[in-house]
């Protein structure tokens, strides 16, 4: 007989099935399965906690439309990587956890981290198993590859005994199913593509709201035929930027609020009436708003608000489609339209006010300031990882993508700490492009140690630490009773930078405008990565906002 160890079984499925990239920490019992899959061709990036790990695999499969892997141990390390598969199911990304666990026939016996692994990961999944036996180990893996692209995208776990992995099983008998395609691209219904367009061609103030969706079905091409065509005003999510140049003239991004209050039609394009967009309700939203949604998931249409139309498809299909009609008989919203110069005038005001505080060379920095630099300096393509309250906040309207799928940050399920993770598979994916970490201080702290992965993978990026000295800022010291400090106050001035040299990347400090400027040059030419802790006001704030629940 012709056998194969369970390992290898696993590594050569997942490699079959197209996942290239696996993130995680080794140790009982999937120590052999990290060298299987380094075998099979799979690259292994070994992190220093699983949570990190699951946030990267989630990342990649953002970027790239195939599942990244995630590997843990057994118990705990499962349950620290459900952070990163709540995460990507929330975010509608494709992952796959993959656990290691006790022996089978030691179920309910007390075993070494035992745990119910695959009812934890179910509520945060589309597929959670184990496989009935190791023979079919490779119907599984196609399974929960196959699971988390096809319809909306998701997160997927699956449970390895000890027993499964390494042990040699006859290879007599074992099916390898062919390699998942990639996922279908569905049609909306042609009645509701002329329904659409008849809407849109009676409102007043349309507006178009593109969503990470777009950005995931690499509709950019066929959106931006559309924008064109319609010349309707358009708004990016946070993660759907770039779909359509930030700096198109049609983007009313600095109009955000006003263009979601007035609309009268709204057409989203892969993004949800969630909190982000404040659930498509009053009084962010017009109270008599008609929405258009498209969407491949049918369950979505009409959540919140009542779809006046719902194209249930693929965001670059039914686009297709809705130029396609319109190519037949054309629809220009008008160039006169008072809408539009209402949404210009506001564009205009906010704009001059943001530019105003991009050019205050004022020491210490406020968030701005440091934002203008980046923005200069990176160079075209750039991935930019935000996180951390107002960093986060402030570099989405102030940040420009020109190209979609460059801005990773916090998410549907605002997790805080995906950041270094996220900007560890960034640049593992996409090694022709600069990476820009923006981290505020408290959201560093979160996976800190992932430096050491990104030093050790001599990946380049550019971590730049908007220091405040904690949550929110607001302290300039600690009271000598560090018992009665804020519980949102950290280390005043805390010297970050120093902790990526013990690993051979480089660290500056800075102050100023002129100094920051000087560092970021430097570690945008580095092979290494840098940490750049740019200590800025305490006090330094966002634009202030015209209502209180604009912030909620
Ligand atoms: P954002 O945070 O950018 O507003 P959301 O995550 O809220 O975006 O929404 C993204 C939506 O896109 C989800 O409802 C998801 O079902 C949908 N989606 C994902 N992939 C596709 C696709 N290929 N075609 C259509 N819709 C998609
Ligand atoms: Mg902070």
């Amino acid at each position: 007989m012709t056998s194969i160890d369970g390992n290898t079984l696993v590594a050569r499925s997942l490699k079959e099935q197209g996942v290239d990239t696996m993130f995680g920490i080794v140790g009982f019992p999937v120590f052999a399965l990290a060298a299987a899959a380094q075998r099979e061709g799979i690259r292994f990036i070994g992190m220093r906690n699983e949570q990190a790990a699951s946030y990267a695999a989630g990342a990649v499969g953002y970027l790239t439309g195939r599942p990244g892997a995630c590997l843990t141990v057994s118990g705990p390390g499962v349950i620290h990587g459900l952070a990163g598969l709540a995460n990507a199911q929330e975010n509608c990304w494709p992952m796959i956890l993959i656990g290691g666990a006790s022996n089978s026939y030691q179920e309910g016996m007390g075993a070494f981290q035992e745990a119910p692994q695959v009812e934890l990961a179910r509520p945060y999944t589309k597929y959670s198993a184990r496989p009935d036996c190791a023979q079919r180990i490779p119907f599984y893996v196609e399974q929960a590859v196959a699971r988390s692209i096809s319809g909306r995208p998701g997160a997927t776990y699956l449970d390895l005994p000890d027993d499964f992995l390494n042990r040699e099983i006859d290879e007599e008998g074992i099916l390898f199913p062919p390699r998942c395609a990639d996922p279908s691209r569905p049609q909306a219904a042609p009645v509701d593509v002329q329904r659409a367009i008849e809407v849109l061609r009676g409102a007043e103030r349309p507006l178009v709201i593109i969503g990470k969706g777009a950005a995931y079905s690499r509709a950019e091409s066929e959106v931006r035929a559309f924008i064109e065509a319609t010349q309707l005003p358009f708004l990016s999510s946070p993660m759907g930027k770039g779909v359509v140049p930030d700096e198109d003239p049609l983007s009313v991004a600095p109009a955000r609020g006003l263009a979601l209050q007035d609309a009268d039609v709204v057409l989203l394009l892969g993004a949800r009436l969630n909190w982000i967009m404040h659930y498509g309700l009053p009084p962010r939203f017009a109270a008599d708003v008609k929405t258009i949604q498209v969407d491949i998931e049918e369950e979505e249409i009409g959540r919140n608000v009542p779809a006046e139309v719902g194209l249930v498809g693929d965001i670059r299909a039914v686009v297709t489609q809705l130029n396609e009609a319109l190519h037949a008989r054309p629809h220009r919203f008008p160039a006169d339209a008072p809408w539009r110069a209402a949404l210009g005038e506001k564009v205009a005001e906010n704009r001059d006010f943001v530019h105003g505080m991009m050019q205050d060379d004022t020491v210490p920095m406020g968030y701005y300031r440091v934002l203008r630099e980046i923005q200069e300096q990176a160079p075209e393509g750039t991935i930019i990882q935000a996180e951390g309250a107002l960093t986060m906040d402030i570099s989405r309207s102030v940040l420009m993508h020109d190209s979609p799928r460059l801005r990773l940050d916090a998410g549907s399920f605002g997790t805080m700490g995906v950041g270094l993770a996220q900007a560890i598979a960034a640049a593992a994916v996409h090694p022709d492009k600069k990476v820009i970490c923006l981290e505020g201080d408290s959201a560093f702290g979160f996976s800190g140690m992932e430096v050491e992965t990104a030093c050790r993978y001599q990946l380049p990026i550019v971590f730049v630490i908007v220091n405040n000295n904690g949550i929110g800022g607001g302290f300039d010291a600690l009271p000598d009773d560090r018992f009665q400090a804020p519980p949102s106050a950290y280390t005043i001035e805390a010297g970050y930078e120093k902790m990526i040299e013990g690993f051979g990347g480089r660290g500056y400090q800075v102050r100023t405008p002129g100094d920051f400027s000087t560092a970021l040059e430097k570690a945008l030419h580095d092979s290494m990565p840098s940490i750049i802790n740019v200590l800025i006001d305490p006090r330094a704030r966002a634009k202030p906002q015209k209502h209180a629940w604009l912030t909620q």
